[in-house]
């Protein structure tokens, strides 16, 4: 696998996300870097984060809704309490570049250019997403999208990777998958918190699960979901994805195929080498074959002539 994350990530100890070398401020949160940049190692049991907050317009009245946790159910719209929708037309982009920030940022590339794995990246996607994800961890911390279709919600969401920290003491969680419940637990305080698997989602397989309140995993039946305040100021929470991107798949994909290609080119061309070779010999051979003839020819008719010419003398 082609390494895109270094050993180490430095985040903004305040919110989680993660904080540009080149910057002195946290972009999402305001925190000062001087005081707020500490290093996490990168998640190693495929499990990979992204920090979320966005919100979309109510098609009724044209009100704020804080995208502020995952459902495919619409929300409600705290103004005129119409139910909206936001199915999986609309999350499907987002989720999917939620992913590829988590897993594809660039803050390890400064020769990112000259990589085979970036020039693919041009290859399969947009020169503007390529940019975004290079410029994440120097001196940018996030993705900010749009909807692109001007006949479905205008939304407006951040992703940007990094890890999540605890809400009390800041201290970077841990996260596992403790009986089949994602689980992170803060070091410092001494406290676990469960939240649910995003289990059935046939749309996104990678989509493992979302840190948030409205995921915690004991409230994770439909009847004890909690009443969200359905903030104005949309709040953020965390996509957890497992595994690469299916956009990195998709690249190693190539670059697999590309490689056997040059084996199999190699192959050929050894091959085809070794024939010519074969032959050269063979012509060589008949040559020396056919010189040996015509000497052992002219050798018989010298010694027949010569024979011949003594027995006259
Ligand atoms: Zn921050
Ligand atoms: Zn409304
Ligand atoms: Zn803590």
């Amino acid at each position: 696998m082609v390494q895109i994350m270094k050993d180490k990530m430095e985040i903004c100890a305040s919110c989680g996300s993660i904080a540009p070398a080149g910057k002195y401020q946290c972009s999402r949160c305001h925190a000062p870097f001087e005081y707020n940049r500490i290093v996490v190692s990168p998640p190693k049991d495929e499990l990979i984060y992204t920090r979320i907050c966005g919100s979309f317009n109510c098609r009724r009245c044209g009100h704020n809704i804080a995208l502020s946790y995952f459902t495919l159910d619409g929300f409600q719209c705290p103004e005129c309490n119409s139910l909206e929708r936001f199915d999986w037309s609309l999350w499907e982009d987002i989720v999917k570049d939620a992913h590829n920030v988590a897993d594809l940022c660039g803050f390890d590339q400064p020769d990112a250019a000259n990589h085979e794995f970036w020039q693919f990246l041009r290859d399969f996607t947009s020169e503007d997403l390529l940019r975004d994800l290079r410029a994440i961890g120097r001196n940018s911390s996030r993705l900010h999208k749009k909807n692109p279709n001007p006949h479905l919600a205008g939304y407006s969401v951040d992703l940007s990777p990094g890890n999540p920290v605890c809400s009390t003491c800041r201290t970077p969680l841990q996260i596992r998958v403790v009986d089949e419940v994602l689980q992170t637990y803060c070091f410092e305080c001494k406290r676990k918190e469960p939240y649910e698997i995003v289990s059935g989602l046939e749309e996104y397989q990678f989509l493992f699960a979302c840190i948030g309140q409205w995921h915690r995993a004991e409230r994770s039946n439909e009847q004890s979901r909690p009443t969200l305040p359905f903030p104005e100021d949309a709040s953020p929470w965390w996509m957890v994805f497992q595994g690469a991107s299916p956009l990195r798949l998709k690249i190693e994909r190539k670059i697999r195929r590309q490689e056997e290609e040059t084996k199999r080119e190699n192959l050929k061309a050894e091959k085809r080498k070794a024939r010519a070779a074969e032959r050269h010999r063979r012509m060589r051979s008949k040559v020396r074959n056919r010189a040996a003839v015509i000497l052992l020819g002219v050798g018989i008719v010298t010694a027949v002539v010569t024979g011949a010419v003594l027995q006259f003398l």
